[in-house]
């Protein structure tokens, strides 16, 4: 009981509450709750969530406030409840930090399927703070010479990006970036796979921990939220729309990353 860690329930509606409770403790969760937003804080909060399902409407303050507060001090994977028809809340949630939404009402069926994708997640780093985790500097990409597979790398490294898959951390000249799980596992494929493009759909199954699989659904505001998320990180990245060093749009397509700096130069000087 419990070996996956521990799942927080906020939710006023207790049909529902009852219903996430039970679909929880079943995958091996060990499952905690609450009917009210301040008290949901203090529930992630005392027992160190490693997931949160997240109600939008709360009796005393909203989802995204409660998300707010949670991500002050944890990095759970927190998946948001909406409304079939708050299409623009569901982007709100992805803004503030949420990992995945779902639509209410939800099938159990869906409900397991997001839980499965949880299941297949890394666990937090820490269960107590964001405290970054001390990350080596960047040093220059020229400078890494060891001849180890990619794949295989701890740390990851473009254009003075550092991500370190150990520690889970990104450090951009020297500053640690705040980033959410969703928009490290994003940008860790795509510092995997080199400049190779990825599509949206392939990054859907990134953010859910399908990435092995081809054959499970990914629908439009799935897509969307991947947008969302890479949005996110472009703005975390401080990166210029004009000329990016790391996260390029393959129109219609996906993304890919920015090829190395020095060959930028050598083109734009061959011009
Ligand atoms: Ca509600």
């Amino acid at each position: 009981m419990g070996d996956l860690g521990v799942a927080v329930v906020v939710e006023d509606d207790a049909d529902v509450r009852n219903l996430l409770e039970a679909v929880l403790s079943q995958a091996g969760f060990e499952v905690y709750s609450a009917a009210a937003g301040r008290k949901g804080v203090e529930v992630v909060r005392d027992h160190g969530a490693n997931v949160v399902t997240l109600d939008v409407g709360l009796p005393d303050i909203d989802g995204y406030e409660v998300l707010r507060q949670i991500r002050q001090f944890s990095d759970a994977y927190v998946v948001m409840l909406t409304g079939r028809t708050e299409e623009p809340d569901l982007l709100t949630a992805l803004h503030s930090g949420a990992d995945d939404y779902i639509t209410k009402p939800f099938r159990p069926l869906e409900l397991r399927a997001r839980v499965a994708a949880m299941l297949r997640r890394p666990r937090p780093r820490s269960l107590q703070g964001r405290t970054p985790a001390p990350a080596p500097a960047p040093a220059p990409s020229s400078a890494s010479s060891s001849g180890g597979g990619l794949a295989e790398e701890t740390v990851l490294r473009h254009n003075g990006l550092a991500l370190n898959r150990k520690t889970r951390s990104v450090v951009v000249h020297g500053d640690t970036l705040p980033l959410t799980r969703s928009e490290f596992d994003l940008l860790q494929e795509l510092l995997r796979v080199g400049g190779a493009v990825c599509t949206k759909t392939d990054l859907v199954r990134v953010v859910r921990g399908e990435e092995d699989r081809d054959d499970t659904y990914v629908s439009e505001s799935d897509e969307r939220a991947v947008e969302v998320h890479i949005g996110n990180l472009r703005r975390k990245l401080h990166e210029d729309p004009q000329s990016p060093r790391w996260l390029q749009t393959v129109r219609g397509v996906g993304y890919r990353l920015t090829p190395v700096e020095r060959e930028r130069q050598e083109v734009q000087e061959q011009r």
